[in-house]
This record gives C-alpha cells, sequence and structure tokens, in this order.
C-alpha cells in the first residue's frame, strides 16, 4: 500500500481542541508527503513556485500553498496525462464523477481505501444527525451514474449497521412506494424531492406524517438561512414530514461531508478527514464567522489527493464548541456559488437567498431567476414565477423581496407548465433555476 493505514477515530470530534489540532497536523504532514511523492501535478506546481513541500505542517502553513481551483482539474485531469492522479491503473476501485453544475464533469478516481474513507465518512455523518443501528433509511438519491453521494451514503449505512432502502432518485412514484412498503424511519434526499414525494403520497390518500419517518437527511440544497434557523424550505419539510432536519454539504472533490447535528447550528466535518478555510476574492482567509469561499484539503485520499481546492461555494466557519459536546468546526450553510454573486445597487446578494423568499410564498409553484448586465454596476435580476393563484400579484412579490433581502428584481408571473419547462431538464439532478445571461460568465448553475 502507498499509504499508511488510515486513521479512522469516530470519538476524535469529541477530544480537545488542542488534540485536534495535533491529530490533524500529523495527518496533514503525511498527506503533503505522499502528495509531493505521487502527484506530478503539486510536483510541477511547487517546484515553479519554489515551495518546499517537507516544510507544510501546520493549518497556518496551508496559507503557503496556492490554491487548486476546477479549472485545474478540467486542464489536467483525465484528458491531459491525469496528472492528479496517484495510484496505478490496477488500485483503482471506481470511478467517480462530479456533478458539473459548473463545466464539465471530471473523473475522481478512487483507490479501494479511499472508498473506506468514504465509508467512515459517511458513517460519521450519519452518526452525527443520530442515525443507529435501529434506523432503516431510505437513499432517495442517485446511486448509479457515476456520482458518489448515493454509493457514500449506502456505504455509510452498511458501516453503522442500518438497514437501506436504495430508492434512488429517478422516480417519485417507485419512492412512494418503497415509502409505503418498508416504512423508512429516515430518508436521505434533495429538500424539493422530499416535498414532490410528500404531495404524491397525499395523492394517493397517505398521510406522510403517518409513515413513521423521523430524520429526514437533506442534500443539495441548503434548509437554514444564514442565521442557522431553518429556511422556509426547512420549515416546510419539517411540517410536512413531522420530522427532525439535517442540512448536509459535500461534494466529489472534497469527498467529505458536512452535517448538522442534533442542535442544528452548523455542518460539522470530520477533523481527520479534512481541514477547511474560507477565503475572500484575493484568496486570503477571512476571520472565522465571516462568509468567504470554501477552500477544503481533503486528507488521507489516495487516488486524486487535493491541496487547496476551491469549492466556488460561499458559507462561513465556526469554530466554537458546540452544545452536542464535539469540537469540531462547523460550516453555516451555502450562501450561493461563487459565480453566481449578484450585484444590485451597492448590495450584494446570492441567487439562493432570492429562492429562500419565494419558498416562503405558499402560492408560488415553480421559479427561475435570470440575470443580465446591462449596466455596468448593477446586475439586472428578472425574477419568473409560476402559480395557479390568480390572487396573488408580481408587486407583492417584489415588496416582499425588497423587505427580506434589500433587493427589488422585476418580477413575472407566468403559469406553473411553462415556468416548469425551463427549470425541469432530464439531466440535470434538480430543477434549474439559475440562468446567467451576464457576459463575462457563461456557465448555467442550478
Ligand atoms: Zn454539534
Amino acid at each position: 500500500m502507498s499509504q499508511a493505514e488510515l486513521i479512522l477515530s469516530a470519538e476524535l470530534s469529541f477530544a480537545p481542541a488542542q488534540q485536534i489540532e495535533q491529530q490533524q497536523q500529523q495527518l496533514l504532514r503525511r498527506h503533503v508527503q505522499y502528495v509531493a511523492q505521487h502527484s506530478a501535478f503539486y510536483r510541477r506546481r511547487c517546484q515553479q513556485l519554489g515551495i518546499d513541500l517537507a516544510r507544510i505542517g501546520s493549518y497556518d502553513d496551508l496559507t503557503q500553498l496556492p490554491l487548486t481551483t476546477k479549472d485545474d482539474l478540467e486542464r489536467h485531469g483525465e484528458h491531459n496525462g491525469d496528472e492528479f492522479l496517484c495510484v496505478d491503473q490496477q488500485q483503482i476501485s471506481d470511478i467517480c464523477l462530479t456533478s458539473g453544475t459548473t463545466g464539465l464533469p471530471v473523473a475522481f478516481m478512487q483507490s479501494g481505501q479511499d472508498l473506506d474513507r468514504l465509508a467512515f465518512n459517511e458513517q460519521l455523518a450519519f452518526v452525527t444527525a443520530g442515525l443507529s443501528a435501529d434506523d432503516r433509511v431510505l437513499i432517495a438519491a442517485a446511486i448509479d451514474r457515476c456520482f458518489m453521494a448515493g454509493m457514500a451514503y449506502f456505504l455509510g449505512l452498511k458501516q453503522i449497521g442500518a438497514t437501506a432502502i436504495r430508492g434512488g432518485s429517478s422516480s417519485v412514484a417507485v419512492v412512494a412506494q418503497l415509502v409505503q412498503r418498508f416504512h423508512p424511519s429516515a430518508m436521505v434526499g434533495v429538500p424539493t424531492m422530499l416535498l414532490a414525494l410528500a404531495s404524491t403520497l397525499r395523492e394517493q390518500g397517505i398521510d406522510p406524517q403517518c409513515c413513521g419517518v423521523k430524520k429526514l437527511i437533506c442534500i443539495g440544497e441548503p434548509v437554514r438561512q444564514q442565521n442557522l434557523e431553518l429556511s422556509a424550505l426547512g420549515e416546510r419539510l419539517q411540517q410536512t414530514w413531522q420530522a427532525q432536519i439535517f442540512g448536509t454539504y459535500a461534494s466529489t472533490e472534497m469527498a467529505t461531508t458536512f452535517v448538522d447535528c442534533p442542535e442544528g447550528c452548523g455542518g460539522h466535518v470530520s477533523p481527520q478527514l479534512m481541514m477547511v478555510e474560507v477565503v475572500d476574492d484575493q484568496g486570503l482567509r477571512v476571520p472565522h464567522g465571516t462568509a468567504g469561499e470554501v477552500v477544503a484539503t481533503p486528507l488521507q485520499v489516495t487516488g486524486m489527493p487535493l491541496l487547496r481546492f476551491c469549492t466556488g461555494d460561499i458559507a462561513t466557519l465556526y469554530t466554537e464548541p458546540c452544545n452536542c459536546g464535539r469540537n469540531s468546526w462547523r460550516l453555516g450553510p451555502v450562501l450561493g456559488r461563487k459565480n453566481q454573486m449578484l450585484k444590485y445597487r451597492g448590495t450584494t446578494v446570492y441567487p439562493p437567498a432570492i429562492f429562500a423568499v419565494l419558498q416562503e410564498i405558499e402560492q408560488v409553484a415553480a421559479f427561475y431567476i435570470e440575470v443580465f448586465d446591462d449596466y455596468a454596476l448593477s446586475d439586472r435580476i428578472r425574477v419568473v414565477v409560476g402559480s395557479a393563484c390568480p390572487e396573488l400579484t408580481a408587486h407583492h412579490i417584489e415588496e416582499r423581496l425588497a423587505a427580506r433581502i434589500r433587493v427589488k428584481p422585476q418580477v413575472v408571473i407566468e403559469d406553473v407548465d411553462s415556468v416548469c419547462r425551463k427549470t425541469i431538464q432530464q439531466d440535470k439532478r434538480k430543477p434549474v433555476t439559475f440562468f446567467d445571461y451576464r457576459t463575462e460568465c457563461t456557465a448555467f448553475g442550478s
């Protein structure tokens, strides 16, 4: 084996901060040493910049290293010599594709050890959300198509001894049948899909609140606001299912999960699996408690290890101990994508803040927003809402947006079907609700 054995202590998050730090430093040194030995990309880049990787041994030392971007992964990945790949072809157990919300999906090669690490990551995440061997968990997420997430949930559930029900995400009707037949105690899925599932059950005369689902592990969409309280979407889910809501945040590149504990004050990350930083536009660290771009250094990865990977996601890091007893760091909800930041008359806002206000309005059945750069200093934002309710006016929505987030974009109301025709795209996991027509931006996010 090309790297030392995995160090996986489920209790490390509860250790004193100093002990966590020491353990992380040991793992970081090992990680950097491994990268220096095996990664053509980092060897070359550090040589060019005159950086001695052997000198990187602490969280603060990380700032001496350059950031790694998605662009680096695309340019130097599978199509160009696989410069990130650190294991032999025979050691690759699984190929994952990034979800490709921006740009092309990137292939991530997983060694057998990486899959063990992934299983441990998800085990810790489920334990943090209070799941145990007694639980039956319906996975309403894709387990195929080279996605990492569905497989990770399955591995994690096996690890804690729970029962997995692999419902997938392609058919709400199939998942609804599985709920009725197997009565899961918890579900993992995208919030909007879990709401659609509840509607489907109601149409069949079944009350979702009587299905026995006690916990919802939410993926892909934030269920909390910046102040860490549940968002309208989170609250609607909670009321619909009468279940406890847990937000999670993860990505293929990070191969590590942030997950809410029952205190619900940010997603805990396992200290032996990742070092996390938050940086500003210039790539400089911001003080803890300030929003910025999440930068991840996943530890103990062997297939395609990364140093200081820029996620493009904006969130806030909290380092104080949590009331649940863990001293692991927490991350607030993702406020938006860095490249989706909107400028509106001196205010900056991310699309999810607009979505959150729309989700508060019951008569809003579907929506998307479009952004144009007609003016130099301010973006033009157009909010298209699908509603079947004749009483709902564009003016009402505009006023509500202005009151909540100090942004007053143009609002247009259309019939629900025409909005859905634009947002429901066959090849996407989630409805596409953000269309960026600004000249400098070519990527369409979700
Ligand atoms: Zn906690």
